[in-house]
């Protein structure tokens, strides 16, 4: 099978998961360089400027939140972390720390590349000009930033000063899990305990005026405990 034009670096202890995400990769025809430490997979990383970056949170020099770190000071390259489906907490601080999207192990290919895919779309995207404009659009759903506008096919959608601002957060993040607290902090300035109660109830309500019933996926994914993509 031919390649693609995108590296990926891998970076994971665990010498069998490493294995079967480069055979997965590779049949997807990405290019792949992997790492077992968080050191190397720093330089390897400077060295080959890759395109995106799986990470895993635990490895044996430091821990992958470091790296995350590192990158994020000069790099906004898409980051996957690899997570155990305990590590709950772990996965929020590193999604606030600046990584794209997570996967929980034992992870299926489709679902794998899947996530893959929409990162790179997204990184890839964002360095045009076009979508950095005043209007975003995704299906049928259209966003005026200039004039604080959302419409759905053409008709008007009212939406609170709030549910707006929550709107238009989510919208340019598109494709990035933004985790609670990232999101309140965001629109309220600070966390607390009512907080993640009144997200929820905004979301709920702005998901209504969009017309998605329960389990509707259209415009937003709920990660259950994390936050909302
Ligand atoms: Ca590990």
């Amino acid at each position: 099978m031919g390649y693609n034009k995108f590296k990926i670096l891998i970076v994971e202890d665990d010498r069998i998961i490493s294995t079967s995400l480069q055979t997965i990769l590779e049949a997807g025809g990405y290019r792949v360089i992997s790492a077992e430490r968080c050191m190397q997979g720093l330089m390897l990383f400077s060295s080959h400027q890759p395109d995106l970056v799986i990470l895993d949170l635990g490895l044996p020099d430091e821990d992958g939140e470091y790296f995350l770190q590192q990158v994020r000071l000069e790099s906004n390259t898409p980051i996957l972390i690899l997570s155990s489906r305990s590590d709950e907490q772990d996965k929020v601080s590193a999604l606030d720390l600046g990584a794209n999207d997570y996967i929980t192990k034992p992870f299926g290919s489709e679902e794998l590349l899947a996530r893959i895919r929409a990162a790179l779309r997204i990184s890839h995207r964002s360095l045009q000009p076009a979508a950095t404009g005043g209007v975003f659009q995704l299906a049928d759903l259209t966003i005026d930033y200039d004039r604080r506008i959302v419409s759905l096919g053409g008709e008007r959608i009212h939406l609170t000063q709030t549910e707006y601002n929550i709107l238009a957060l989510l919208s340019h993040n598109t494709g990035k899990v933004m985790t609670y607290s990232k999101i309140i902090c965001q629109i309220w300035g600070s966390l607390d305990d009512g907080s993640v109660k009144k997200l929820q109830v905004n979301m709920a309500n702005i998901r209504r005026k969009l017309g998605c019933s329960p389990g509707d996926n259209r415009f937003f994914v709920n990660e259950l405990g994390v936050g909302y993509r």
